[in-house]
């Protein structure tokens, strides 16, 4: 008699599932990801998003075939504006300003509304969508950024949709308090059916029973409007990292233009946004195209929209004023400001002169030595006065005695500086301010330039001298 296996106990099956499971969990975990493995001949389609491609290219050309078929009517017209507009803000005012960024707080029956009509653009669901926007902001521009730009326009506009994305690659994002959110949790939750009834049958529902143009509501109001609003806010990760300034800081891809904003409903005014995401304006001027913003302050007098954020205007003006500032120093760099005075030799005041009974034309200005051969035949008051100027200290001529040069003069004159004279007076009350640390001769810009005011040029003297320095 042979023994037969002893009967497995209910408790020793469920343990040896829950083992089985496990291992093959983590099997899977550990399998390598489509997007590790360069895309081949052979396995290309792996690394294509299908159902992505179905909902963002499949659809919209079916819709393109059956529009062919299908005249279109005045009020389907009207009615699909309508509705990509309800379905654009449902993106902009309720999945980006309202859930990724919370920049104002709704009521229960706005949410509901932007919920619906955010599911009727087939973005994906909040949850999802607000993830990836706010690992987009946290790791802009790097690999965790699910849509860098970095990786190419094409790419931030619709690639990293139709492409495969390891889930582990994207930048880690809190989103707790989407968790908590009872109408973001249903709408994740039944998503397929929000998608299908807000994407399709609820504008085929309206404009068939509104004026009987059945064909034409599921062809215009839904699939091809699906399409616009989808293309339109593509822009926003694409278009707005890509085109236009860049008046709040230029560190990063966002950019501001008035192009983008008209295409997605005001989402243009991207590096303020980037800047400023917790404002729920992208646009801070009155003139600036943001109906987004309109809407929501609309829905605020309205009672359904409160706590509306926005940033201070005194931050908002220092980043601008930074970002001009970093301009304005990129120029002053490619300018020629003459040689810096610390890197000018020093000249005895003997030498000086004799150098110029030698022939050379030097004038001696405020201390520095100026070498004006090639200017003397360009010189506005002519040549006999600049002359006169000649192996002289010159600071009182050229500061009023004979002719107050002007702001163009001095900045001129530091072109053609060759020396500094060992004790001159100019000079010494610069190296003095520049140990005190005095800001109007010593500031260095961003890229290491020494910043000259106007009026403020070392060879600027308030009160004409009188005595030149002994000879
Ligand atoms: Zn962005
Ligand atoms: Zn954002």
């Amino acid at each position: 008699m042979s023994a037969a296996p002893a009967p497995m106990s209910a408790a020793d099956a469920a343990t040896a599932a829950y083992e089985l499971r496990k291992a093959n969990a983590i099997a899977r975990a550990n399998r390598p990801h489509i997007t590790d493995q360069p895309m081949t001949a052979k396995n290309w389609w792996k690394h294509l998003n299908l159902l992505n491609i179905y909902l963002i290219v499949i659809i919209p050309l079916m819709g393109l075939y059956g529009a062919w078929y299908t005249p279109l009517q005045k009020w389907t017209l009207i009615w699909s504006v309508v509705y990509y507009f309800n379905t654009g803000l449902g993106i902009t005012a309720g999945y980006h300003r309202l859930w990724a960024h919370s920049s104002y707080s709704a009521s229960l029956p706005l949410k509901i509304y932007l919920a619906a009509v955010g599911g009727g653009a087939v973005e994906g669901s909040v949850r999802w969508w607000s993830r990836d926007h706010r690992a987009h902001h946290r790791y802009t521009d790097t690999d965790k950024d699910p849509y860098s730009v970095r990786k190419g326009l094409l790419y931030s506009h619709i690639g990293w949709m139709v492409m495969k994305q390891n889930p582990k690659r994207i930048g880690r994002t809190d989103i707790s308090d989407l968790n908590d959110d009872p109408v973001v949790v249903w709408q994740h939750k039944h998503y397929l059916w929000v998608v299908a009834f807000m994407g399709l049958i609820f504008p085929t529902i309206v404009a068939g029973l509104g004026w009987g143009d059945w064909k034409g509501g599921f062809i215009y109001a839904g699939i091809l409007r699906i399409f616009f609003v989808q293309q339109a806010t593509f822009c926003v990760n694409s278009l707005a990292h890509w085109l236009g300034d860049q008046p709040f800081d230029d560190r990063n891809s966002p950019r501001d233009h008035v192009i983008t904003a008209l295409v997605t409903l005001g989402e243009g005014y991207h590096n303020f946004h980037h800047e400023f995401p917790s404002d729920y304006r992208n646009a801070i001027e009155w003139h600036q195209y943001d109906p987004t913003k309109w809407a929501i302050w609309t829905w605020k007098q309205l009672g359904l929209a409160y706590n509306l954020k926005q940033f201070r205007a005194n931050e908002i003006e220092k980043g601008r004023i930074q970002q001009l500032q970093k301009k304005i120093d990129r120029k002053r760099a490619t300018l020629d400001w003459g040689v810096p005075l610390e890197q000018l030799p020093v000249m005895e005041f003997d030498d000086f002169q004799e150098e110029c009974k030698n022939g050379r034309a030097l004038i001696l200005i405020a201390g520095v030595v100026h070498d004006v051969t090639s200017f003397i035949k360009e010189h506005p008051g002519g040549k006999a006065l600049i002359n006169s100027g000649i192996g002289k200290d010159a600071t009182a001529i050229f500061n009023g005695g004979v002719y107050q040069h002007s702001n163009a003069a001095h900045n001129l004159l530091s072109n053609f500086r060759v020396a500094v004279v060992r004790g001159g007076c100019e000079v010494e009350i610069w190296k003095r301010a520049a140990g005190e640390n005095k800001d109007s001769v010593s500031a260095i810009d961003s890229t290491g330039q020494r910043i000259v005011r106007a009026g403020q040029q070392v060879t600027k003297v308030a009160e004409p001298l009188v005595a030149a320095p002994a000879s």
